[in-house]
């Protein structure tokens, strides 16, 4: 079957990640609408490449570039709902950071279209209310990130239900601070922490590898994914990047997936879902690789795990409060107004002062995240 696909966020890592696989797998793979934010060039090129007709720019002011030649460009927030309802999809995958990814989400999900899940917010500030929605019209969410579909594949085909699973384990890379010792995280600066030893991503994604708060966005998304309670979630840091996750089961046996470190695995996982496809990605040498490290994370001087499992654990607008904050402490440090070790300080501040709610409607959230980066920009302007 060659699924139609609308991508959500298409001149970013993953988005040109996905239209590499598209480029591999044209009889599995159509693109049928394509929307970026601002990056209008690239968008025309992918556009003319690929035969797109549907588009969606989030920057209204320059949509008229875009237009003609029997072309349709949406934009905005709104027209990222649009260009779904107008393409009907198959699958949609959503690959925009922030929170502008949940509702057309939840439309695509309205609509019968399956997801592939590539932004952390969606799950994260809202996991419970899309997979809820989400077993209700029946529609799958295949998780894109490399550890959910590492564990996704690892319990593809098992016939119990969350029970007969004893932990899930997430694996991270551990940044490039991994050894740093922890008085010296004071002095880090941008430049270092753009340098991930493994992963090539997007900025704000990179600096919360650093930070940890990466993983901690990722357990809370596993805990809806999955159905699997936050004390059940361990992470582990494995600095090859190899094995992308595990699952362990009641009876002690443990499930790991493995790749050479390429979101094209994860992304073509997804589309293809739930057959296998041949392709020409590196394989796995193990004679090469020699050896695989693990060793565990330090949670005491990268605050942000323990922070994410406080959240994970409370749940309701705590998810999304710890990710707004997180966003506004990290472009804060992009911005060097801010420390290294201020991005935890911030969020954990945050936390701590804006008004919980036990739920995670979409008007609730969004009214969270509102509060959360307000509360964060005030944290901020008072330290500095
Ligand atoms: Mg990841």
């Amino acid at each position: 079957m060659r699924k139609r696909v609308v991508i959500l966020g298409s001149t970013g890592s993953i988005g040109t990640s996905a239209l590499t696989v598209a480029r591999q797998i044209p009889d599995r793979m159509e693109i049928v609408g394509l929307a970026a934010g601002t990056r209008v060039e690239e968008l025309d090129e992918q556009a003319k490449e690929f035969g797109v007709s549907q588009l969606c720019l989030a920057d209204e002011s320059r949509v008229s570039e875009l237009e003609g030649a029997g072309r349709k460009v949406y934009s905005g927030e709104q027209g990222l709902t649009d260009l779904i309802e107008a393409t009907r999809p198959d699958l949609v995958l959503v690959a925009i950071v922030g929170v502008g990814g949940l509702r057309p989400t939840l439309a695509a999900i309205e609509l019968g279209c399956d997801i592939a899940v590539a932004s952390k917010e969606i799950l994260v500030m809202a996991g419970e209310v899309v997979m809820n929605a989400a077993r209700e019209k029946g529609v799958a969410i295949l998780p894109v990130d490399s550890e959910h579909n590492a564990i996704f594949q690892c319990l593809e085909g098992h016939r119990g239900g969350p029970e007969e699973v004893s932990r899930l384990i997430v694996t991270a890379s551990g940044g490039p601070f991994r050894t740093l010792p922890k008085e010296r995280l004071i002095d880090v600066k941008l430049e270092d922490a753009l340098k991930h030893p493994t992963w090539e991503m997007g900025q704000k994604i990179t600096i919360d590898s650093a930070t940890l708060f990466n993983k901690g966005l990722e357990m809370i998304e596993a805990r809806w994914l999955f159905d699997i309670p936050m004390e059940r979630i361990d992470v582990v840091v494995h600095p090859q990047s190899i094995v992308h996750s595990m699952v362990e089961f009641i009876d002690g046996s443990i499930l790991a997936q493995m790749s050479t470190t390429d979101m094209c695995f994860p992304i073509q996982y997804a589309v293809v879902w739930p057959q296998r496809l041949a392709n020409k990605l590196k394989p796995l040498d193990f004679p090469t690789l020699a050896k695989l490290d693990f060793e565990a994370p330090r949670v005491d001087d990268f605050p942000a795990i323990n922070l994410a499992r406080q959240a994970g654990e409370k749940g309701g607008t705590l998810p999304g409060v710890l990710n707004a904050a997180n966003e506004v402490a990290n472009e804060a440090f992009r911005k060097r107004q801010l420390g290294f070790p201020g991005i935890w300080e911030v969020v954990e501040e945050t936390m701590a002062r804006v008004e919980h709610v036990d739920s995670q409607v979409l008007e609730v959230v969004v009214e969270a995240d509102l509060a959360a980066r307000r509360v964060a920009a005030e944290i901020l302007s008072a330290r500095s």
